[in-house]
């Protein structure tokens, strides 16, 4: 905007290259998207001035009588789109609304179970450099490492160490999995041992809204997520509660008393428990982008998503790559390149380097450091909301696989670069620069 650009070129000037950079680049990193311009402008409004601690109707500030409606919109919105009774859309980023998860359910020490790091899951399932892990004793269950369940959960594996280490809670969720999820079965293991279920679906949000993968909210206690995934809303996270919350606060009570304790103890980890202001503007956003996953097209987008994958995911083992589970569920792929001799480093600067951007990843029972890594994970989220269809994903692959091929080589990088940017120009992102 002319306004930005006059008064502070020097930031114009940056967001001017970030820009140019998502049109004229491959984004293949799975945990992002492109939002549209509703959602962005929604961001850009004046509701960043707003204190509006409290909830709707139970404010601690005056004046929120329009951010009530819009965050009453949110809410009405998003347990359309996920079926269920209660949300709070207020967590500022995923990471927050897990952390108000613990909060609500657990005290400092308490042990809980979770997917490994390693194998996929995320930091705030318990690694040791994350509050996490620092506060709370987790434990972890992993993807196999061969048989006919290599690269996927073997669910009696995730029962034998819940009987064993008896968590107060069990997470669902993964930043790296290929797989969908048995919730039925992960219940089942957490009514035995007596713990809370609790899914984690910030990768696949919007795959699930849509439903193109299993539902968690009939099992899971309480379910949180990214808006910005899949779901392609604003960066930002929310908490749910599933539609089966019967235990474990006992069966007696009835039906709209259970609804009323978890949801009391959930809003009350978020607000005052982990946050201060909710960000008025960001969840205007957020009102917006499930106003869209509401819409059929949504349903349609997901549908390719996971179709683009598949695509994606035959023409890496026809060129012979090793992917992890041999194929994918969901939007993305983890390739294990140690039998291409490369790294997971290394093969991300290539791919940079021809305007191609992934990110490396471990692959399950990994021999290098997270630094380095031994794969790369790429997904098609962004892309195909771009518009690629199966043709584009084909062709992406074959770049891929040229860089890949000989990742020292300046001249393939150039040669594969122009053609990125053939490609992108047919597909036009975004023509501005600030909403
Ligand atoms: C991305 C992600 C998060 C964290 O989201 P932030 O908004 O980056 O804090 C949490 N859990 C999982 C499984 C994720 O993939």
């Amino acid at each position: 905007m002319l306004d930005l650009q006059r008064t502070d070129p020097d930031v114009h000037a940056i967001l001017r290259r970030e820009v140019e950079r998502q049109n004229d680049g491959l984004e293949l990193i799975a945990s992002e998207n492109f939002v549209s311009r509703a959602v962005m402008q929604a961001m850009g409004t004046p509701l960043t001035n707003k204190y509006a601690e409290g909830l709707p109707g139970k404010r601690y500030y005056g004046g929120c009588q329009f951010v009530d409606e819009v965050e009453d919109l949110a809410r009405e919105r998003a347990k359309a789109l996920f079926r269920c009774e209660w949300v709070n859309v207020q967590p500022h980023s995923g990471a927050s609304a897990n952390a108000a998860v613990y909060l609500a359910f657990m005290q400092p020490g308490d042990t809980f179970l979770g997917l490994d790091l390693a194998h996929g899951g995320h930091l705030t399932h318990g690694s040791p450099v994350n509050f996490s892990g620092i506060l709370y004793r987790a434990e972890h269950y992993g993807v196999e490492k061969d048989g006919p369940l290599a690269g996927r959960i073997d669910m009696d594996r995730v029962r034998d160490k819940a009987r064993a280490v008896r968590p107060k809670m069990i997470s669902i969720g993964a930043s790296a999995y290929t797989r969908d999820f048995d919730y039925a079965a992960f219940r089942s293991i957490a009514d035995e041992v007596g713990a809370h279920l609790w899914m984690d679906m910030a990768h696949t949000a919007g795959l699930i809204a849509a439903g193109e993968l299993n539902d968690p909210l009939p099992y899971c206690h309480v379910v949180t997520t990214t808006t910005h995934k899949t779901l392609r809303g604003p960066r930002a996270g929310m908490i749910l509660l599933g539609t089966d919350y019967e235990n474990p606060f006992g069966k007696t009570a009835p039906k709209s008393g259970r609804l009323k304790m978890m949801s009391e103890l959930l809003d009350g980890a978020v607000f005052p428990g982990m946050q201060g202001g909710p960000l008025m503007h960001v969840i205007a956003s957020k009102a917006v982008a499930f106003g869209e996953a509401l819409q059929p097209a949504f349903h349609d987008y997901s549908r390719r998503v996971i179709d683009n994958a598949q695509v994606m995911a035959k023409a890496f083992l026809e060129r012979g790559y090793d992917l992890v589970s041999g194929g994918t569920d969901n939007h993305l792929l983890l390739i294990d390149l140690r039998g291409k001799g490369l790294t997971g480093k290394d093969a991300e600067s290539a791919l940079g380097r021809a305007e191609i951007t992934v990110n490396k990843n471990m692959v399950p029972f990994d021999t290098q450091s997270p630094f380095v890594t031994s794969g790369i994970r790429v997904g098609t989220p962004a892309m195909t909301t771009r518009g690629f269809g199966p043709d584009e994903f084909e062709r992406v692959v074959a770049l891929v696989d040229r860089v890949l091929s000989r990742p020292a080589d300046d001249g393939i990088a150039e040669s594969v670069r122009d053609e990125v940017r053939t490609l992108c120009d047919e597909f036009p992102l975004y023509d501005f620069v600030v909403a």
